[in-house]
């Protein structure tokens, strides 16, 4: 069977020229002169299928394989062998080609090899596992030279050994084993250094172990707390409101009812102090009416003496009884008469002061009526003033219009640094201006002021933590205002319709007016439109107008505007309270003079009607006395006629002097009784109003007194609520601040995080002091330590499972080395019995009769056991192989050879010149014998001995005609002869 089909050679060694060698029989043979390239042949074949050995080329490095030049060749940069196989019996087992090419090249240049399998670019290690798979190595039977058969049979038995491997197909074996053991080497490095790896963080392990456990407790109590201090802190933070607020009512109420009480009292002592001095001007009044009316009695006193002396002496001159009776009788009805008129008189005066006193008093109640009606009015407005002032300072206090962000500044500016205020919490505007400077302003309404811009970034970085909104900040120190020139506002003033520049028509704290400045800087207010757009084109459309009615022309010529009044209430908040609070004073105020009013009112009103009760006593007194008089009259009369037989005649002249003086006086003392009675009348109305006011002072006083008590009581109870109010105001900031500190949370932001709730506050308490104690004496704790202890424990982790990795892989190359390892001695075994059968056949073909055998040199240790060959030459007793003559060597070694093949043919040998230690009959058994073999073997034999050549079917010369460059042709057997002879 022909294996080797073609062998293609350029550039290889003395293959200067392109050189094509085909086979086309089982046995060629190559003769030539010594040093003509016959060898090179058999090198090329080695050299393609992947000998690596420079020495074993025969060379002393790759380089030298290259063609070196001749005299008339220059040398070449490059060598490249093709050799063409038939693989339709599947010797290359791996490929599927039915012929397989294989070439090597060699750059001189880059001492690099390529290999390439039917043109296919390969790698050295694929070339030299297909030429396993064929047997065809070096150490195999394939190549056979000289050299091999005396090294075969000189070298020791372990060397010997190698051939048997090779026909054993174990070398296959044996290089694969060594890749296990080699790769088991490096997978045990593999495991040293992981085991290294490992041992360095099972060192490091533990401490981070702890670290990160005493972290993790830590954390746990940490957020344990935080929990369960955050539920307590907005617990305690809502009893605080809750209490504060009840507080601030309960306060409240405490103030109302204070100032209530405080201006009662005001007004009893007022009352007081009034009557006190009435009581002085009445007392005065009553004295002086006290002396008048004891002058009056005096003057009665006297006018009735004397009266009395001029009735005596009447009675005295008188000349009888009954004349005396008669005339006394006259002249008592003159003076009753006298009286009665005097009573009528005083009747009729006080029926009239009665009805004008009546009159008065109408009046007055209507006065009354009318007062009362105007307080009534007066406590409306005042009610829906104060409601509308109520809504107002609750609206600014709850900042319920504010957007969130502006909001939770305004709520957290205890905590927070430099906040000022909102612009429109700090900005007052004249109503006229409301529209413009609303319209211009409204964008920043809700703009901060503060302090500074350290302090917005503060503020901004505790809004992100909350989650609470966002805000626009004007920070006084590092704002810059923008200003209209002076030139352009000299220009702008003089313009028909200007009103003023924006952020001068708005009041605001001078402290604060660069924010102002900054917002309204460029911006100008105009009468009306079409007067502002002259002053747009005046100035180019730099800056922003806005006209009273709020429509505006922005820089750069936009307009805006419509019939859309702007809603701006909050705007003017803090004037409006201000104008609000001026009403209710000035409402107040009338209310006290109305109250005052109808005090005096109800006085006079009293003062009447005690007036009118003495006038109506003096009345009845006077009807009485006027019925007396009457019948006083008529008893007269009745006397006088009984005396007299007459009727009184009341005409009748006063017959003496005596009795003209006794009416004169009885006249007298009469209109000194009705002025008595007169006096008398002013002095009971004068003490029955001092008694009454009296009454009503001391009334007072002991209402004043117990009002006054209360009120200090009721202060005394203000001072403890505004202590209690200081006290839990500063509970409670001390809670918040502790949120924000500890926690980065505001209220809000945690109250809406809070799970917790809390059953048992007493226990949650005690847990909280218990936590906070437990983490003290945690110590210092490293956070990052659980990350780097998760990072190391994963590190661990992860080398212990490449560890188990490697430890799995070294078992299994340790088995599969094992398998080898048996695989090897039962392939051994059977392949030195195989060829210990036939061995006798083929030694008794080459030597003519005697037999060999092989043995083990260890037959305990097949896997190392050495090869030695015991040997009995036919008609000779030697044990000794080395005894034998250089040919008989030879004879031994071909016929282990020829045994081997026999039992394990390979596809191609290559004989080089290995029967020429042999004689002539020798060669001739020798290449006879070899022909056997030919059927699945196909033989290239370089050979010198016309034995040989004479047994091959086809024949190679190989001759340098150029000096230095082989030449191979096909030639005749019989110059083949010649060609030996010539150089033999
Ligand atoms: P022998 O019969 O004596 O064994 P041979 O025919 O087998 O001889 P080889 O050994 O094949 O001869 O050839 C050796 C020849 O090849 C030598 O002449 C040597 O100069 C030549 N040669 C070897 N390497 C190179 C090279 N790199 N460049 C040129 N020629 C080389």
């Amino acid at each position: 069977m022909l294996f080797l089909k073609k062998i293609e050679a350029f550039g290889f060694k003395s293959f200067a020229e392109p050189t094509i060698l085909n086979f086309d029989y089982e046995m060629t043979g190559v003769v030539g002169p010594n040093g003509s390239g016959k060898s090179n042949i058999n090198d090329a074949i080695r050299w393609a299928l992947g000998e690596q050995s420079s020495k074993s080329l025969r060379g002393d490095n790759m380089e030298d394989i290259v063609f070196s030049g001749s005299a008339n060749h220059a040398p070449l940069n490059m060598a490249e062998v093709t050799l063409v196989f038939n693989n339709s019996q599947k010797k290359f087992a791996s490929l599927e080609y039915d012929e397989v090419e294989i070439t090597r090249r060699y750059f001189r240049l880059t001492k690099e090899s390529e290999f390439y399998i039917n043109k296919n670019r390969v790698r050295l290690k694929d070339i030299q596992d297909i030429a396993l798979e064929t047997g065809l190595t070096k150490s195999s039977l394939a190549i056979i030279s000289q050299g091999t058969v005396s090294q075969f049979v000189e070298s020791k038995p372990d060397e010997r050994r190698e051939l048997f491997d090779e026909a054993a197909g174990i070398a296959k074996y044996k290089k694969r084993k060594i890749e296990s053991i080699r790769k088991l080497a490096r997978t045990q490095e593999n495991l040293d250094r992981l085991n290294d790896i490992i041992n360095e963080i099972e060192r490091k392990l533990p401490n981070l172990k702890n670290q990160a456990e005493k972290a993790k407790v830590y954390s746990e109590k940490f957020e344990q707390l935080k929990n369960i201090e955050i539920a307590i802190l907005i617990k305690d933070i809502q009893i605080y409101e809750k209490k504060l607020a009840e507080l601030n009512q309960e306060k409240l109420v405490l103030r109302n009812e204070i100032s209530d009480l405080a201006r009662i009292t005001a007004a009893e002592e007022s009352e007081f102090n009034e009557i006190s001095r009435h009581n002085f001007k009445s007392e005065k009044e009553i004295i002086k009416l006290n002396d008048e009316f004891t002058s009056v009695i005096e003057k009665i006193g006297n006018l009735k003496v004397k009266k009395i002396a001029f009735e005596n002496q009447q009675k005295n001159t008188s000349t009888g009884n009954e004349e005396f009776k008669a005339s006394q009788l006259i002249s008592e009805t003159k003076k009753l008469n006298l009286n009665l008129t005097s009573e009528k008189e005083k009747l009729k005066n006080l029926n009239n002061s009665n009805l004008e006193l009546q009159d008065s008093l109408k009046k007055t109640s209507t006065s009354l009526d009318e007062l009362n009606e105007s307080l009534g009015k007066l406590g409306r407005s005042i009610a829906k003033v104060e409601s509308t002032l109520d809504d107002l300072k609750q609206k600014q206090a709850s900042n319920d219009d504010l957007f969130d962000g502006v909001k939770n500044v305004l709520n957290n500016k205890h905590i927070l640094p430099g906040v000022i205020g909102t612009i429109q919490d700090l900005i007052s505007v004249e109503k006229e201006h409301e529209q413009a400077i609303g319209a211009l302003i409204l964008a920043a309404l809700q703009n901060i002021v503060i302090d500074s811009g350290e302090s917005a970034k503060e503020i901004i970085r505790f809004l992100k933590l909350n989650k609470a909104g966002y805000a626009t900040f004007i920070p006084l120190s590092s704002i810059r205002p923008n200003f209209i020139s002076d030139e352009q506002k000299f220009v702008i003033k003089k313009a028909k319709g200007f009103v003023g520049f924006g952020n001068d028509l708005v009041k605001i704290d001078a402290k604060y007016q660069k924010a102002i400045d900054y917002i309204l800087g460029t911006t100008i207010v105009v009468n009306n439109f079409d007067e502002a757009r002259e002053i747009a084109k005046l100035i180019n459309y730099k800056h922003n107008i806005a006209t009273l009615d709020g429509e505006r022309i922005l820089p750069n010529g936009a307009i805006v505007g419509g019939s859309r009044k702007l809603k701006i209430s909050s705007l003017n908040n803090a004037s409006r309270i201000q104008e609000l609070e001026q009403e209710l004073a000035t409402l107040s105020e009338n209310q006290s003079t109305v109250n005052q009013n109808i005090k005096e009112l109800k006085k006079t009103s009293e003062q009447i009607r005690e007036e009118i009760s003495q006038k109506q006593s003096f009345i009845g007194a006077a009807r009485k006395n006027i019925e007396i008089i009457n019948i006083d009259i008529i008893e007269a009369r009745e006397e006088y006629r009984i005396i007299t037989g007459k009727d009184i005649d009341s005409q009748e002249n006063i017959s003496s002097s005596i009795e003209e003086e006794i009416l004169e006086l009885t006249k007298e003392i009469i209109a000194s009784d009705n002025l008595k009675e007169e006096l008398q009348q002013q002095l009971n109305v004068a003490r029955s109003l001092k008694d009454k006011s009296l009454e009503r002072q001391n009334l007072l006083n002991d209402s004043t007194n117990e009002k006054r008590k209360l009120l200090s009581a009721l202060k005394d109870k203000d001072y403890e609520l505004k202590r209690d109010a200081v006290l839990i105001s500063e509970k409670l900031n001390t809670s918040s601040t502790r949120l924000v500190q500890n926690y980065g949370l505001t209220v809000e932001a945690a109250s809406e995080n809070n799970e917790i709730e809390i059953t048992n506050e007493e226990i949650t308490r005690r847990q909280i002091i218990d936590l906070s104690n437990e983490i003290k004496n945690l110590g210092n704790v490293n956070l990052d330590s659980i990350e780097a202890f998760q990072e190391e424990n994963d590190r661990y982790q992860f080398y212990v499972s490449e560890t188990n990795e490697v430890q799995m892989s070294i078992k299994n190359l340790e088995i599969a080395i094992l398998n080898m390892d048996n695989q090897m001695v039962t392939q051994f075994k059977k392949v030195i019995s195989e060829v210990n059968q036939t061995l006798p056949e083929t030694f008794t073909a080459l030597f003519g009769g005697g037999s060999a055998k092989l043995i083990y040199t260890d037959p305990e240790d097949l896997l190392n056991s050495g090869i030695d060959i015991q040997i009995n030459p036919p008609g000779k007793k030697i044990n000794n192989i080395n005894l034998l003559s250089g040919g008989e060597k030879s004879m031994v070694a071909l016929s282990v050879l020829f045994s081997i093949l026999k039992v394990r043919p390979i596809p191609m040998v290559i004989l080089d010149e290995v029967e020429a230690p042999l004689d002539q009959a020798n060669v001739e058994r020798f290449a006879k014998y070899l022909k056997v073999f030919t059927k699945n073997t196909q033989f290239i034999v370089v050979t010198h001995r016309t034995g040989t050549m004479e047994n091959c079917q086809v024949l190679f010369g190989a001759t340098m005609q150029s000096k230095g460059i082989t030449k191979i042709v096909q030639i005749k057997l019989v110059d083949a002869k010649n060609l030996v002879e010539a150089t033999g």
